[in-house]
Formats: C-alpha cells, sequence, structure tokens
C-alpha cells in the first residue's frame, strides 16, 4: 500500500507521459424538466472524445459553436466531471480526485477565458487578480512576483494599484495570462482566448502566448473556432464536430490533406487559409479572422 503512490509518482515522471491524456470522455448535460412528469431532456456534449498532449506540444482544438469545445476543457481543467471516461494530467487521473486533491493540479495547469472582463472581478485590484491562484494555494503573493508577472505580460508593474475597467480588452486579457501564469503552471489551457478582442489587438495577444509558451517551456492547450489562429499558434490539431472527434494530426498534415468531409468544409470555409499557408502576416490574419464568429 505505502508503496503505490511511489510508483505512481515515477510512472509521472516519465518523460514520455503525456501531459495531457483524454481517454474516451463522454459528458451528458441534462436540462430542466419541461414537466413534472417528463423526463429531464439531455444534451451530449461530448461523445468518447480521447487524445493526448505530449509535453511541450501546442496542441489545437478546433470546432464550430456548440461542437463540446468548452465542455473539453472544462473537463481536462477539473472544472467540470465526465460522464463516462478519463482524464490524467501527467499521469495521474484527476477524474477521480477529490476536490480537496486538486490543488497539485491548480500548480501544473492553469487556464486563460475568452473573455476578460467576464472572468476579471471589477471589484479586485490587478494585484489581488494575478496573485488569487498563489493565495488559493496558500502561497505569499509578494509585490515583486506581481511585479514580475505584469511585466512578463508587457503591462507596467503600475497596473497592480488599477481595477479591471481601467484597462481596454486586450490588456486584460494580458491580466488574465498573468493570473494564469502566476502559479508557475506547466500546462496553459486556453479557451478562445483573442475571440472576444478587438481584431487590432489579437495579434498582439496571439503573440504574447506563444512567446510566453516558448520561454517558459509551457505544454498548451488551445481551443478556438477560428482555423487560422489555430494555425498560427499550435503544431498539432483536433477537429470537434457534435462532440466527436473526427481528425487530428499535425496542423499541416490536417490543413494541407484534410482527411474527414467536415474537416474539409471547414478547411474550405476558411478564407484566410490560402493567404495562411502563403504566410502572410499575423495582423492580416487576425483582421480576416474577423469575420468568423463562434
Ligand atoms: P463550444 O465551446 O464548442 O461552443 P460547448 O462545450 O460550450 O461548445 O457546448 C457543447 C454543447 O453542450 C452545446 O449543445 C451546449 O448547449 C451544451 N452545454 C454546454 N454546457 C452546458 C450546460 N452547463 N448545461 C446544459 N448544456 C450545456
Ligand atoms: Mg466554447
Amino acid at each position: 500500500m505505502v508503496d503505490q503512490p511511489m510508483v505512481e509518482q515515477e510512472m509521472a515522471e516519465q518523460p514520455t507521459t503525456p501531459a495531457v491524456s483524454v481517454r474516451d470522455v463522454v459528458r451528458v448535460y441534462r436540462r430542466p424538466r419541461r414537466s413534472p412528469f417528463a423526463p429531464a431532456p439531455t444534451v451530449t456534449a461530448l461523445r468518447g472524445v480521447s487524445l493526448d498532449v505530449a509535453r511541450g506540444q501546442r496542441f489545437g482544438i478546433v470546432g464550430e459553436s456548440g461542437s463540446g469545445k468548452s465542455t473539453l476543457l472544462r473537463i481536462i481543467a477539473a472544472l467540470d466531471r465526465p460522464t463516462a471516461g478519463t482524464v490524467h494530467i501527467d499521469g495521474e487521473d484527476i477524474t477521480s480526485l477529490p476536490e480537496r486533491r486538486l490543488r497539485g493540479l491548480r500548480h501544473r495547469l492553469q487556464l486563460v477565458f475568452q473573455d476578460p472582463m467576464g472572468s476579471l472581478d471589477p471589484r479586485m485590484r490587478v494585484r489581488d487578480i494575478v496573485a488569487e491562484p498563489l493565495v488559493a494555494l496558500g502561497h505569499p503573493a509578494h509585490r515583486e512576483r506581481v511585479a514580475e508577472l505584469l511585466t512578463a505580460v508587457g503591462l507596467s508593474p503600475d497596473a497592480a494599484d488599477r481595477y479591471p475597467h481601467q484597462f481596454s480588452g486586450g490588456q486584460r486579457q494580458r491580466i488574465s495570462i498573468a493570473r494564469a501564469l502566476a502559479p508557475r503552471p506547466h500546462i496553459l489551457v486556453a479557451d478562445e482566448p483573442v475571440s472576444a478582442l478587438d481584431v487590432s489587438v489579437r495579434a498582439q495577444v496571439l503573440n504574447l502566448v506563444t512567446d510566453l509558451v516558448d520561454e517558459l517551456s509551457l505544454t498548451l492547450v488551445f481551443v478556438s473556432h477560428d482555423l487560422s489562429v489555430i494555425r498560427r499558434v499550435c503544431d498539432s490539431v483536433a477537429v470537434l464536430h457534435d462532440g466527436e472527434m473526427v481528425e487530428s494530426g499535425p496542423v499541416e498534415q490536417v490543413y494541407d490533406d484534410p482527411q474527414h468531409d467536415y474537416t474539409r468544409r471547414l478547411v474550405s470555409a476558411i478564407p484566410t487559409l490560402r493567404r495562411a499557408l502563403a504566410g502572410v502576416s499575423v495582423r492580416e490574419l487576425a483582421a480576416g479572422a474577423a469575420g468568423a464568429t463562434g
């Protein structure tokens, strides 16, 4: 019995252990009953999704609105539990961990959400927002560490004394990224982090994310409805359609030679793709991506 955690620890340390491993994940949501006699209607958001993300990989998940992308990310981050299937982070099964044992996961994996205004408490100063994950994990949040994090995301350390509404959308997303990096995670999970931003600042925030991923050797799991954004940021991609993963592989392979009908349709629906593959600038790409929604 005593040996068991040691064995698991050693397994988790293996360099070949995926950072994220999703197996046969199903998520069924119950909707409110329309009548007390009718069974509650259900929505199957994920229908048996499996994927592996290697350490250091930049893994994109693409699909239309409603395809299950956010549900999958929430389950990977243990903010939600699957109806069936498992998620391992660094070799540890997080799907069976009780809430109080998820602390270790919060050190290793952090999230950035789509809407920086919705995910930042307007009554909190930036200093406390950025320090929040550290405090939640029981660590002191030193002034110097907050300043270092703000600098890392391209903000002035003075930003610490201000409130979210005093910043632009792009700056607020930088604050969200600083907060996510505070506990020094090695996995960053981002759910459409630039979709709510003005076109003019998307490229800058995407550049920041890719620069930080490089500098800090992070593993990235990045969700977008926009194939050109995934192309810019990721090396591998999985295509979700109606809760199923229909295709996955290296970005070039999936984009140049899509195997599944749905992927072909997605790829041909992105007018900027040809230009993306032709090496058009990120600014132009981001401008082209503005037409898509999701
Ligand atoms: P995406 O992020 O790709 O737009 P989501 O994961 O948000 O997709 O949603 C997938 C499906 O699950 C949709 O049909 C959505 O309506 C449904 N869904 C998501 N969250 C809930 C929830 N909390 N309760 C009921 N249905 C949900
Ligand atoms: Mg979503």
